[in-house]
Parts: structure tokens; sequence; C-alpha cells
């Protein structure tokens, strides 16, 4: 069977390239592989009352899928260069900041635009922060929330169905490159060709794309990791800043290390959830648009990069080791309360129990510190005080800490500008790339490739 351009990866990566495709000429022949099911047909099998925890199905349904990891997620669109992704340093930052615009306008013609856009531009608390040592970083950013991310996605996919072939549960095996393009083999026994390839497997198939690169012989690079906890507390500890500004992105300098740590992924009125990454659970989280589902905590990430240098180049794999851990000693993530972390003793269930605040997250009740290395907690305790300026009530003892999060980043693929890797005509997108972390950048990666194919075919 042979396509005009193949995509590897229903993620938003994935999806934008595909939707823009199909938007600009309807008679390209265009085929999506994806390892995950349909939208409608994905179901965690955590159900909160017979199966309360992961219990590590072969494909996870939160990460994989039409939609991708993002399809569950609370749908938060920053529209920025500030993080989420170094996609300006390829295509230049005014470019990047006009496509996650396109991507929001895309998203508001599919059941988005009853959403709202928030900015932390001329905003008081940026004020506040600074004067506290905090630093704010800039963004506009579109909450979708998990419900109508949803109802996004299904337009979307309503719109692509019946003009681009989409292979559910079908995972990708090899690329190679043959004379008219590139040649998918799948696990299904079937090889497909195209004139070009593009790659989006995000986070999920991060170790493939190791094995592709090295098969076509592409460069790449990888040295980083993020470390952290999720931190559970009161909604109303930080409804002054989430009201205003739903997600803040704020970032210290630690007295003690000169580390930086930022608050990463905030839900306000949300739920910590599990998250399943080859086999390994850690911690996320998400909230709701819609006011019935939406809980009495906000959650946030509080995250620590970890940069290696020569000799060690296996940044995930430390970040998974300490993952590891937690899923050793707690069977899955760790929960522990401020109060008892500062006090150098573990959380049980009766400190649960007797504490002001309801977990959303049935995790186990243990001891952080021997999981996360030191200078990772130390830091993560200095700005739990730091945030306590401009939110009193952040260190509070019932505030709960989860563990682990981790932030795992793929290798980086050497790329162009056109996001066109050394060989040529295979384009690698998203979070695979190693060059976007975000849903915004990752679909406005798709987009930028899309337009580059469709101006050489
Ligand atoms: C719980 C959660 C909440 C999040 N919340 C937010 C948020 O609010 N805002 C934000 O900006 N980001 C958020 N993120 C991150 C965001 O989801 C990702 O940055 C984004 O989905 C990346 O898009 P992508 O297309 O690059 O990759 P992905 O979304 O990971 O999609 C890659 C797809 O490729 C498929 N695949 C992989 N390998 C193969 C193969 N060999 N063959 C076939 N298919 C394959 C996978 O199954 C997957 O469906 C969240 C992530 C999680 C897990």
């Amino acid at each position: 069977m042979k396509y005009d351009v193949i995509i590897v990866g229903a993620g938003p990566g994935g999806i934008f390239s595909a939707y823009e495709l199909m938007q600009s000429d309807k008679n390209l022949k265009v085929g999506v592989f994806e390892l995950g099911a349909p939208l409608a047909e994905r179901k965690c099998p955590i159900d909160g009352v017979k199966i309360k925890s992961c219990v590590r199905c072969k494909t996870c349904s939160i990460m994989s899928g039409f939609g991708g990891a993002g399809a569950f997620s609370d749908g938060k669109y920053n529209i920025t260069n500030d993080f989420g992704g170094t996609l300006y340093e390829h295509i230049g930052k005014k470019r990047a900041i006009e496509l996650m615009e396109y991507v929001d306008k895309i998203n508001c013609e599919n059941g988005g635009s009853v959403t709202k856009l928030y900015s932390t531009a001329n905003s008081e608390f940026k004020t506040k922060c600074l004067r506290n040592d905090l630093h704010l970083m800039d963004a506009q950013v579109r909450h979708l929330g998990t419900d109508i991310n949803y109802i996004v996605l299904e337009n979307i996919y309503n719109k692509m169905k019946d003009n681009i072939d989409f292979h559910f549960h079908t995972a990708v095996t090899s690329i190679k490159k043959v004379e008219s393009g590139y040649e998918v083999s799948t696990d299904k026994d079937e090889t497909f060709e195209a004139e070009y390839c593009i790659v989006s497997a995000g986070r999920v198939g991060s170790k493939w794309m190791e094995s592709v690169c090295s098969e076509l012989n592409l460069a790449t690079k990888s040295n980083r990791v993020d470390l952290g906890v999720r931190v559970e507390l009161q909604a109303d500890i930080f409804k002054h800043i989430t009201d205003e500004l739903y997600e803040s992105k704020i970032v210290y300098r630690t007295k003690q290390y000169q580390d930086l740590v930022r608050t990463f992924c905030m839900n306000p009125k949300g739920a910590v959830v599990n998250e399943n990454t080859n086999g390994i659970v850690t911690v996320n989280g998400h909230s709701y648009e819609d006011p019935a589902m939406q809980t009495n905590n906000t959650n946030f990430a509080l995250l620590v990069a970890k940069h290696f240098t020569e000799p060690f180049k296996d940044s995930n794999g430390y970040g998974e080791s300490i993952a590891r851990l937690s899923n050793m000693l707690g069977g899955g993530v760790i929960v522990q309360r401020f109060g008892d972390l500062v006090r150098g003793r573990r959380t049980n269930e009766k400190r649960i129990q007797e504490s002001f605040l309801t977990p959303t997250l049935e995790a186990t009740p243990g001891d952080l510190s021997l999981v996360i290395p030191k200078r990772i907690l130390d830091d993560i305790v200095e700005m739990i005080y730091a945030l306590d300026k401009i939110a009193p009530g952040t260190a509070n003892d019932d505030t709960l800490l989860y563990g682990v999060e981790v932030k795992f980043y793929n290798m980086e693929v050497e790329l162009d500008e056109n996001l066109e890797s050394t060989s040529k005509g295979l384009f690698v997108i998203g979070d695979g790339s190693g060059v976007t972390h975000s849903l915004s950048h990752a679909s406005a990666s798709g987009v930028h490739v899309a337009r580059r194919i469709l101006e050489t075919i």
C-alpha cells in the first residue's frame, strides 16, 4: 500500500499534521498509525472501586490512542515560548507563536470556543511574586479542561475519518529508507510506503524512537530529566492565583544550592492521577471545566531539572530508577503530608485520616525521603516555604506531596528548521523529537511540518 504521507502516532503532533494536510489537499493519501485505540475505546480500568490503582495494561489508555498522552489531560494549551519546548529554536519565536495561535483557532472551531483564554500579562500577582524572589513566566493559556478537550478531539476526528486512513491498534515496528521514500513495517506484518514520513511517537514511543534513530543513523543527544512531587492542597489557598491566571509557572532559585525549582501543570479544583510510562507508575494531575466534576483541592507539580554531564548519558534511566524505587516501596505512588516530611517521619493511614485535607488519589502513605535524592527534596521543601509567602497555607502540615513526579525528556533528534531529520523526507515532531514538551508546541510542530510537505509536494 502506498501513501503520500505516513504519520506515526495520533497524539496532538500527528493529529495536527494530518488535519493540516487534509484541510489543504483532500486528495492526499495520508495514513496514520497508532498503537493505541480510537478515542471512544480508550478506557483506563481504574474505577476507584474494584480497581483502585494501575494494573499496567499492555497499552496504556491514558498515554496511547487517538489524542495521545493529551487526550485525558487537563487540556491546557500554553501559548508561549517561555516553556513547553524549544520549537522557537528551530522555527523562530514569531512563527512559533503564530502556529500556537493557529492551533488555538482550530481548537476553538471544534468546540473549544466556550472556554477561557487566560493571560499573565499585567498581572499584579507577577509583582507580588517578584517581591518574594519568585518569577512568573509569561504565557497565555487556553484551558479546555479534560471534558472539552475530549469533545474537541472527537470533532476533529469526525472531520478527518473519511479522508484519512487511521490504523489503530497498530504499532510501527521499523522505518526503512527506500528509493521512493520510506517503508514502514507494523506489528501486523504489513508494510506501507510513502514519500514522506512524519514521526510523532511522543513519550510512549521514546525507546522505539531510539531504535529508529540508530537504524537510520540520526544524530541525537539526551541529558535531562525533571524530578519532583505533585503538591495537593485546599483550592482556597491558591484561589487568588488560579482564578486570575488559571495556570501559573513560577520559578525559584534555591538559596541552599542555587537550583531552579518550578511549578508545573497546575490543576485548580482538580484531581491527582497515576501515570504509567513503560510500566512505571508516576503521578500527574488534571481538572475539569464542568463544575460538577471539580474537587475541593488544587494540585501542581514542583520539579527540579537534573542535567547530566559526561560520562553519564541515560538521564531517563536515572528518573526511571527513582520512580521504580517509589513503586517498590509503595506498590505505586507514595503520598506524604508536608508536616510529616519536615519532621522526618513517614505518613501512615491514620495521619491521612486525621488530616483536614482529603486526598484525590488513593496512594500509599509513606516517606518520600527514602525515594527522592536529598538535594532535590531540600529544593522542594525550600520552594514550598517560598510559595507560602505568596499563597499562605502552602506550607501547612496537611499539604500532601505525591511522589514521584518525573518529567522524562526524549532524546533530542538533530533536526533542521523544517523539523526534517538528516534523512531527507523523514520529519520528527512533538515530544518524540525532544523539541516539544507540551500540547501547544507539539500541535504547532505538526502544522509546521505539514505546511513544509505541502510546499514540496
Ligand atoms: C496526564 C497528562 C496530563 C498532561 N497535561 C498537559 C496539559 O495540560 N498541557 C500540556 O501542554 N501538556 C500536557 N501534557 C503533555 C502533553 O500531553 C504532551 O506534551 C503531548 O501529548 C505531546 O504530543 P505528541 O503528539 O508529541 O505525543 P503523544 O501525545 O505522546 O502521542 C504520541 C502517540 O504515538 C503513539 N505511538 C508511539 N509509538 C508508536 C509506534 N511505534 N507506532 C504507532 N504509534 C505509536 C502513542 O501511542 C501515542 O498515542 C500532559 C500529559 C499527561 C500524560
